[in-house]
């Protein structure tokens, strides 16, 4: 016998019975753009490796371990499956010059792929929804974006997520901070683990966000980012934090917040719960004005953040549970055979007037086949026998109550079921 053919590790089906979940939030997702003028674009899922490697940087978990990279074998291009949904906007825009009119508020979603140990929260396909605003400087975007998201929460019904935001200077103040973070760490050789010493010259910053027990103390005292920043990026922080506070949004400063990502400059943020484990980051963004001209283009600021859809899913479907999905209106049974041919053109009517049907198949007495309509979750059961063809009527009866059955003609049946607010 040969073997069973199953999904791949880390990535997941949608079953329906939670795919409900992910139609609720890309509705809500939707309008939410749309309420801060941001318009979506669709992107592909394969782009050159090397977009990947300059924009993100050599020296990063996603570059380094993360990447499903192979080469076409019919033309030799490197090729890899996006880990993230940023490098591929600006890529399209620069290709397609969208900044020629001035600044743009654009959104993605879809799925991203990336090599890593599979477990609650983290898979090797996840989806995002990202937004990205390019061509605006200052910190206004910044806090704009923040609260589309704390908006985003309270629309989608999630409590307990907090804010944490940081800024990263420019290139400067990295520059100084990294010095001292050099030294910090050479005094703490005992402790760094294997990718906190590969890392040490090529990309200190980057083991600050080491999720490494063993390392988190020698890291909470390690020389502060925030003391370096050069004049106009803590202008910028500050500016930041006056609209986080107009605006009545809650934050915490997080020092050791920097992001996996290279291309981040001056503020940095995070939305994070206590309820997914290790797993905790639902939202994570922030400025990175010099990605534009590193992939091209002319030199253009730019902010912007991403949604990891599966870690909000399991939050939005713990706040409601018990809640069940929306079931269909009618769910139609007939037996004989003027009353199979009658119950087509009855479903089609109901439908023409905006109800849903589950009309039955594969036949069975009428006592199975209400089983079926009861199991279905459907609110009414509608009833065609060769009585009711011939009369061109059906039997409605609801089913999540007790209240008798009626029979009717279908224009009446259809004035009955709106009566019945569904
Ligand atoms: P982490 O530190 O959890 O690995 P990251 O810094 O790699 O996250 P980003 O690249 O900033 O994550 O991606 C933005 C968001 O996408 C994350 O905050 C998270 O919600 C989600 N995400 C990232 N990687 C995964 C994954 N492998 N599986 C599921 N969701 C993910
Ligand atoms: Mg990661």
């Amino acid at each position: 016998m040969s073997e069973k053919i199953q999904a791949i590790r880390g990535m997941n089906d949608v079953l329906p019975e939670h795919a409900h979940w992910w139609d609720f939030f890309e509705e809500t997702v939707r309008d939410w753009l749309a309420a801060y003028g941001y318009r979506t674009i669709r992107l592909p899922i394969v782009e050159q490796t090397a977009l990947f490697r300059r924009s993100i940087g050599e020296v990063t978990d996603i570059v380094e371990k993360e990447m499903y990279t192979f080469e076409d074998h019919l033309n030799g291009e490197h090729l890899t499956l996006r880990p993230e949904g940023t490098a591929s906007c600006v890529r399209a825009v620069l290709q397609h010059n969208l900044l020629y009119p001035g600044p743009l508020r654009l959104a993605y979603s879809g799925p991203m792929f990336r090599h890593e140990r599979p477990q609650k929260g983290r898979y090797r396909q996840f989806h995002q929804v990202g937004v990205e605003a390019l061509g605006f400087e200052g910190a206004d975007i910044d806090a704009e974006q923040i609260a589309m998201a704390a908006r985003l929460w309270r629309k989608l019904g999630i409590s307990g997520v907090r804010l944490e935001i940081n800024s990263l200077g420019d290139s400067a103040s990295r520059a100084r901070h990294r010095g001292k973070l050099i030294r910090h760490f050479e005094q703490h050789q005992d402790i760094l683990d294997e990718d906190a010493k590969r890392r040490l010259h090529s990309n200190p910053l980057r083991i600050l966000d080491s999720k490494n027990p063993a390392m988190r103390e020698m890291l909470e005292c390690a020389p502060k980012l925030l003391d370096e920043l050069d004049e106009a990026s803590r202008a910028h922080f500050e500016s930041l934090q006056v609209i986080l506070g107009e605006l009545g949004i809650g934050y915490e400063i997080n020092a050791r917040l920097v992001r996996g990502l290279d291309y981040y400059n001056r503020t940095v943020f995070e939305w994070v719960t206590d309820r997914l484990g290790a797993q905790g980051t639902v939202c994570a963004g922030g400025r990175y004005d010099g990605l534009v001209s590193q992939i091209g283009g002319k030199p253009t600021p730019a902010c912007g953040f991403a949604i990891g859809i599966e870690r909000i899913l399991t939050l939005i479907q713990e706040e409601n549970s018990g809640v069940s999905p929306e079931a269909g209106d009618v769910y139609l049974v007939h037996q004989g055979q003027a009353a199979s041919k009658f119950a087509v053109t009855a479903a089609e009517f109901l439908r023409d007037n905006d109800f849903s049907v589950i009309l039955h198949c594969g036949g069975g007495s009428f006592k199975s086949q209400m089983k079926k309509a009861d199991a279905s979750g459907s609110r009414f059961a509608a009833i065609v026998g060769d009585d009711e063809a011939i009369a061109g009527e059906i039997t409605l009866k609801p089913l999540r109550e007790e209240a008798g059955q009626f029979r009717m003609g279908l224009g009446e049946a259809v004035a009955w079921l709106r009566s019945q607010s569904i």
